[in-house]
């Protein structure tokens, strides 16, 4: 049997009808070298952004489910223009909606986790010799309702589906050529991460680092799959494994910055009346501290257009304050001096925290709305940039 290969293709990697024929002379061309190819697509370029923006040009607050409906539309533009691009190469593929691969979810809308995989219809057209093509990003529920999976959610399709096929690799390509030890686009001395540890990548992603997504590592993690994080058309071999570390080394390892934090203050309700609240309408708590006058710091990247204000009327009674976060992935960082060194380097930078959450895997600091690039700028040169000796 020829060995099954997911590769996925991210929202820039097909953001142009020009890109999809890239794309598909990649996909013919490892087609040809013998394998079996089951190719996961994002929508083209910020498809997905636009449709938020017009659903909520119609309705500020739009039904969870007909948002669903809407945005898996992107990913369908572009599996069947890949399919097409394909075929005008004279090989046969066949696209799939994430229902039709077999995709089955809970319920929860914008947020939805993958229970199982019934992948029959995709070797069925791969003993077929067909090249398959899957709208990344949707299942269905179990209530036959089309569900997303989370912003950058084409990711968990390509490892759920690497998993249930028993695939040879799992190839993530996007506009990097791996991971880095900060966003290379905002941090210019940051480093390519070779190998990188499932807890690592998934704490990273956690805190805001969209190069891969929370749950898709998670998922890798939990079914054993090896991610290789590569960049699309780009023959120099670099790339980010992520697989089971051998030794994961003391010591901050990256710096994450996430632009859309609130930090919550509810004096009268108990946090635990605020949890579901905030998680309902797809925010995702970094912390918490206290029980009568809760603290909460909330990452809004799941949240339909990020708003901070549909935030705050989704939870209310509590002050929300708009900010940023800077976050220090690593090992063993409370055994260090690394959140006071951190805190130092903020201040004297004046971006002093206005809230710290730390345990011994992350460190995050709340700070002002705008400067997260900042500081993390600030954090990757105290931390992970060797400094110049002076002769
Ligand atoms: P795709 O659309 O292909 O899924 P994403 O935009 O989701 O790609 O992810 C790639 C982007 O992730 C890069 O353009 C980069 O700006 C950003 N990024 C954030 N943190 C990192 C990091 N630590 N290493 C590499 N890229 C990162
Ligand atoms: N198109 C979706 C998003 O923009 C999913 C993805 O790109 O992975 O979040
Ligand atoms: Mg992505």
């Amino acid at each position: 049997m020829k060995p099954i290969i997911v590769q996925k293709y991210g929202g820039s990697s097909v953001a142009t009808v020009e890109r999809l024929r890239e794309v598909a002379r990649l996909v013919a061309e490892r087609h040809r070298a013998g394998n079996r190819l089951v190719v996961v697509v994002s929508a083209m370029g910020k498809t997905t952004d636009s449709l938020i923006a017009q659903a909520r040009e119609v309705a500020p607050q739009p039904p969870r489910r007909e948002l669903d409906m809407l945005v898996t539309a992107g990913e369908r533009i572009s599996m069947a223009l890949l399919s097409m691009a394909i075929h005008e190469l004279g090989l046969t593929a066949i696209s799939f909606t994430g229902s039709q691969s077999g995709i089955i979810t809970d319920e929860s809308h914008q947020n939805a986790r993958v229970l199982e995989v019934k992948p029959n219809r995709l070797f069925e057209e791969l003993d077929r010799g067909r090249i398959v093509i899957v709208a990344g990003f949707q299942g269905v529920s179990r209530s036959r309702e089309i569900t997303t999976l989370g912003r950058g959610g084409s990711d968990t399709t390509a490892v759920a589906l690497a998993a249930a096929l028993g695939a040879e690799a799992c190839e993530i390509y996007s506009d990097v050529d791996g991971v880095y030890t900060a966003d290379p686009n905002v941090a210019p001395q940051a480093k390519l991460l070779a190998e990188l540890g499932y807890v690592t990548m998934q704490a990273m992603a956690g805190a805001g680092a969209k190069v891969l997504n929370a749950d898709a590592v998670e998922f890798a993690r939990k079914a054993g799959i090896v991610i290789h994080a590569r960049k699309t058309n780009d023959s120099s071999a670099r790339e980010t494994r992520v697989a089971e570390p051998a030794r994961e080394p003391a010591g901050v390892v990256a710096v994450v910055g996430a632009q859309a934090v609130s930090l919550g203050r509810c004096d009268g309700a108990t946090a635990a009346a605020m949890v579901p609240l905030i998680r309902n309408c797809g925010g995702r708590i970094v912390a918490m501290h206290g029980d009568e006058k809760a603290t909460f710091i909330i990452d809004r990247t799941g949240i339909a257009g990020s708003s901070h204000v549909t935030l705050e009327k989704s939870i209310p009674g509590c002050a929300l304050t708009d900010a940023a976060m800077v976050t220090l992935v690593g090992n063993a960082l409370l055994a260090r001096d690394t959140v006071p060194r951190a805190v130092a380097a903020l201040v004297a930078a004046g971006l002093a925290p206005l809230a710290t959450a730390a345990n011994d895997l992350t460190s995050s600091f709340v700070v002002t709305s705008g400067r997260s690039q900042d500081a993390v700028r600030v954090l990757h040169a105290l931390f992970l940039e060797t400094p110049a000796t002076v002769a």
